[in-house]
Parts: structure tokens; C-alpha cells; sequence
């Protein structure tokens, strides 16, 4: 019989899917490494057993304890499903700019979640850092993986994420780009791509418009789960050889294309990650092997990226994707 043994087995070992309608006029070979298939739907599944692995061994974290963490969703999730596995209480702190989808889904998954405004400073005691840290003081067993710092995220990419890549390619990849949220997976996939090919991969980071990652003041965006406005200490500049600023705008269309041209029903954070690609590959030669990874599934964000109401009341091109009655029947 071939199973897993439990749905923590099954994280990983994600296909790359080329891409073939986005890339019109390229010549390089672009890959889109999908995250969406691993069991919580995201990328983030592979980090949160690293960083709960970690916390057991150095028993920051003992039995019958509670995860607290400030997560826009994802490593929630991951969170969630290890927790879940091993008799921990979870107890996820998200700013409101979230969608309510994403929130519902940790819920399902047995986990408490607190909404914190958005609109605050990073070091405000409302802002979803500082509502954790207060969470964390006040329970008894608490534990907060803080991705943002934890060397385990970066180093579950490094184990996992960039060795994938490096054989799915056969050591063909030439570039690689990836969003920056905590900055773990592009440091750490980076770190693994630069040491097996000598330094020869060039790593790319794709940012939100306004984020400090490419220069901003971190202004608020509307891509979820990339952009800061702190530099954490899960990112390492030094393995980045340039970073790329999308607007909302951008990121958003491309994200809609990927799910009507690709099949690819993605996050808006894939579709920045994306359109910071083509931008990186627009001059290569045809040897060139661009890997783009796609955060998330677009399962999350029905009533954002893929509402066309929501598209038009924020201002963006009108999407084209409702048709009406009048229309089929005319
Ligand atoms: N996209 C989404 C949807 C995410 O949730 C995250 C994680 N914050 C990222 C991209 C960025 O990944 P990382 O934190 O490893 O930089």
C-alpha cells in the first residue's frame, strides 16, 4: 500500500508547471513552482513543521502548550495542521486587511483567531505584532514560532524548496524569483540554488510597490503577504541580487491572467511574483531557466482579486470576467 502516514508527509515536492500563455514574447523558459499543492494550500506548510520541530527539541514549546503567532493566513495553516497533530492549542493574531476566507480557514482547522486593525505603526501596542506579544505574555505555555526571526523558516527552504528546484531542473536553473513577506523563502531557496551551482543562479525578489524590500517606506498595499516595513531577520539581503516593484495594479491582472490563461488559480502575491518574472526574463536567451514560486492558492481571495466589484471599487481595469444574461442570449 503507498499512503502517508499522516498529511504532514505530503508537504513538498510541488511541481513546475511551465508557462506558456504569460510569456508572449519571452524566450527563456519560465516555470512556475506551485505552491498551492501542498496540504494547507500554501508554501507555508513546509515551515511551520521546521519551526515546531525546532521548538520541541529546544523545548521552547512542551506538551500540551499553545502556538501563538501573527500570520496573515498561511503559516497559520501550517501551524494549524502540526498543532492539530500533536495536542497544541493555536492562536493565530492577523491584521483586517485579510480576507475573511483565509480567517475562516484557520477557524475550521480548530485554531482561535484575533483581527487586529491595519492601519496602525509596527511597534503600536493594536498593531498584530504587538497584540501576539501581549497574548504570549499572558498564557501560561505560550509559544510564538515569530517567523519573522526564526531561522528554521529559511532553513526549511533550504532543505526543501531549493533542493526540489535543483532537481526538478537538473541543475538548469539560471534564475529564480520568489516574493518577500518574512524574506525566508527567497533566502533560504537562494542560499541552497547559490551553493549547488556555484553562485551562477541569479535571485530575484519580487516586492509590492511602497515596501522597504525596494525601497519604499512600507505604505500600505493591497497584495497580501509580501512587503514590510521592517527589515525581519528571516531575510538575508546578501543572497538578493535585485529586487523588482510591482504595483497593485500590476500584480492583480497578472494574477487574474494566471487563473484564466494558465489554469492556475493563485494568490495576488503569485501574480506579483510573476509579473516581477517576465520583467527579469524579458531579455534572456532561450537557455535561460527562470523558476517563479506561486505562494497560494486564489481559493482565499474570491472576494478580492477575483471580485470584479471589488477590482472596480479599488479603481482597477475592469477585469472583463462577469457576463450577464442579456449578453449570453443576445
Ligand atoms: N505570499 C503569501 C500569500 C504569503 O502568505 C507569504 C508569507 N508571508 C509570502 C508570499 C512570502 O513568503 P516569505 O514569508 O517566505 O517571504
Amino acid at each position: 500500500m503507498r499512503y502517508a502516514e499522516s498529511v504532514l508527509d505530503t508537504i513538498g515536492n510541488t511541481p513546475l508547471v511551465r508557462l506558456s500563455k504569460v510569456t508572449e514574447g519571452i524566450a527563456a523558459t519560465v516555470l512556475a513552482k506551485v505552491e498551492y499543492f501542498n496540504p494547507g494550500g500554501s508554501v507555508k506548510d513546509r515551515i511551520a513543521a521546521a519551526m515546531i520541530d525546532a521548538a520541541e527539541k529546544s523545548g521552547e514549546l512542551k506538551p500540551g502548550g499553545t502556538i501563538v503567532e501573527p500570520t496573515s493566513g498561511n503559516t497559520g495553516v501550517g501551524l494549524a495542521l502540526v498543532a492539530q497533530q500533536r495536542g497544541y492549542r493555536c492562536i493565530f493574531v492577523c491584521p483586517d486587511k485579510v480576507a475573511e476566507d483565509k480567517r475562516a480557514v484557520l477557524r475550521a482547522y480548530g485554531a482561535e483567531v484575533v483581527v487586529t486593525p491595519t492601519a496602525v505603526a509596527p511597534d503600536s501596542p493594536e498593531s498584530y505584532y504587538g497584540v501576539s506579544d501581549r497574548i504570549v505574555a499572558e498564557t501560561p505555555g505560550a509559544y510564538k514560532p515569530n517567523q519573522f526571526f526564526n531561522q528554521n523558516g529559511p532553513g526549511a527552504h533550504y532543505a526543501t524548496t531549493g533542493p526540489e528546484i535543483w532537481r526538478d531542473t537538473d541543475g538548469r536553473v539560471t534564475h529564480f524569483v520568489a516574493g518577500i513577506g518574512t524574506g525566508g523563502t527567497i533566502s533560504g531557496t537562494s542560499r541552497f540554488l547559490k551553493e549547488a551551482s556555484g553562485g551562477a543562479v541569479h535571485v530575484t525578489g519580487a516586492d509590492p510597490l511602497g515596501s522597504i524590500y525596494s525601497g519604499g517606506t512600507g505604505r500600505p498595499y493591497l497584495v497580501e503577504g509580501v512587503g514590510e516595513d521592517m527589515w525581519p531577520g528571516a531575510y538575508a539581503r546578501d543572497l538578493v541580487d535585485d529586487v523588482i516593484a510591482i504595483d497593485d495594479a500590476e500584480s492583480f491582472a497578472m494574477t487574474r491572467r494566471l487563473a484564466r490563461e494558465e489554469g492556475l488559480l493563485v494568490g495576488g502575491s503569485s501574480g506579483l511574483a510573476v509579473a516581477a518574472a517576465l520583467k527579469a526574463a524579458k531579455d534572456l536567451p532561450a537557455e535561460a531557466v527562470v523558476v517563479v514560486l506561486l505562494p497560494d492558492s486564489g481559493r482565499g481571495y474570491l472576494q478580492k482579486v477575483y471580485s470584479d466589484a471589488w477590482m472596480r471599487s479599488l479603481g482597477f481595469a475592469d477585469p472583463h470576467s462577469e457576463t450577464t444574461v442579456r449578453e449570453v442570449l443576445a
